[in-house]
């Protein structure tokens, strides 16, 4: 709940490091610690543990300064995303990516059903249809890259014709995280994470976060976190603020090996497509044969290990459509490859020594 720090001459690897930290002075920690308590001495700015922690703070002020806007934390992702619809009067009009992230697409059909808004899914990747779309919308919504489509969105053109139409812009920023895309500067309104992927990173988490390019919203975030009671714990903040602390040095190498990967994947006989935006470290592949040889490939691998969620330094990955609750338009084939730091030769060995099983 902070504005961001006066770090902005530097660069954003910088500010990853340095922001959030106390002040040097003399036998000054060099962390903010873990503050456990409920409740705080009356006098003072916080009063009670649902209103604020000094170790939210900390996380707050640097992924904030990130952004270049007002963050907020969250118990998780889901959390932030529910705040910052609720920004949406009632019966508002969100227009949102038909390939998002199934627990968002959930959410908003839920509350469509429920009358509290209404939902236009449109493509996101087609910038005319989604400028058509957001005439009466009052938000619109979407991550770029897509999950697990990786379609790409042009904020700033997005943001102009949403703008046009006094509509709000709302972008996840999970999958490209700060360093590689920073949707306030591209006029987006609000960006949030799941803090839970490759801020933290370690797999270890469950946070979220969402970041407000406005005081008003900032504040109105504050009253949903407040009154809704979805509040991170103490121990997750400083745990994702360390994570934040060596985010570069995770992506650069994650990056990279998704990259090599790309490369020696393309033209692979056991796939029928290899999808990847050109930056970040997700990858989607098609497995020729769909759901049977798929499934196969993700029980024999030694290294990349089967499971959902992503961002971590351990290779993972998964075919997307075993959830139900998946798009159907999403190919039932499709694993999506979270890559991570390991020395790529070995990601490589791993996986296609699995690929010529099935191929
Ligand atoms: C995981 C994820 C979420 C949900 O976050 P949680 O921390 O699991 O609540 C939202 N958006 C994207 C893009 C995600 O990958």
């Amino acid at each position: 709940m902070h504005a961001a720090s006066d770090d902005s001459d530097l660069h954003p690897d910088t500010v990853a490091v340095v922001a959030g930290r106390p002040a040097h002075a003399p036998d000054a920690p060099m962390n903010v610690p873990v503050h456990l308590t409920s409740t705080y001495v009356a006098g003072g700015d916080i009063a009670y543990g649902r209103y604020g922690n000094p170790s939210w703070t900390a996380f707050e002020d640097v992924l904030g300064a990130l952004e270049g806007g007002r963050c907020v934390s969250f118990a998780s992702g889901m959390a932030a995303i529910s705040a910052v619809l609720d920004l949406v009067e009632p019966g508002g009009l969100v227009v949102a990516p038909r390939h998002s992230y199934t627990g968002t697409v959930a959410l908003l059909e839920e509350r469509a059903q429920q009358g509290r808004l209404r939902v236009e899914f449109v493509d996101i990747a087609d910038t005319a249809a989604v400028a058509a779309a957001c005439e009466g919308a009052a938000m619109v919504w979407f991550e770029t890259p897509t999950n697990p489509a990786l379609e790409v969105a042009d904020i700033a053109a997005i943001a102009a014709a949403a703008h046009a139409h006094g509509a709000l812009v709302a972008v996840d920023n999970t999958f490209a995280t700060p360093l590689l895309q920073r949707p306030l500067a591209l006029g987006a309104d609000l960006v949030v994470h799941s803090a839970t992927k490759y801020l933290s990173g370690h797999s270890d988490v469950v946070m979220g976060a969402a970041i407000a390019a406005s005081a008003e919203h900032e504040a109105a975030l504050v009253q949903r976190r407040t009154l809704g009671g979805a509040i991170p714990a103490p121990l997750e903040t400083y745990l994702a603020l360390r994570g934040i602390r060596t985010l570069a040095v995770r992506l650069e190498r994650a990056q990279a090996n998704a990259q090599e990967l790309v490369r020696r994947l393309d033209g692979h006989p056991a796939l029928d497509e290899v999808r990847y935006p050109g930056f970040g470290a997700i990858v989607s592949i098609v497995v020729r044969g769909g759901a049977g040889p798929a499934d196969a490939l993700v029980e024999r691998t030694r290294l990349w290990v089967h499971a959902t969620s992503l961002g971590g330094v351990e290779s993972t990955f998964e075919r997307r459509r075993r959830w139900p609750a998946e798009q159907p338009t999403i190919p039932e084939g499709l694993v999506r490859l979270s890559v991570g730091i390991e020395q790529v030769d070995d990601l490589w060995r791993d996986l296609s020594a699995a690929l010529d099983t099935i191929g």
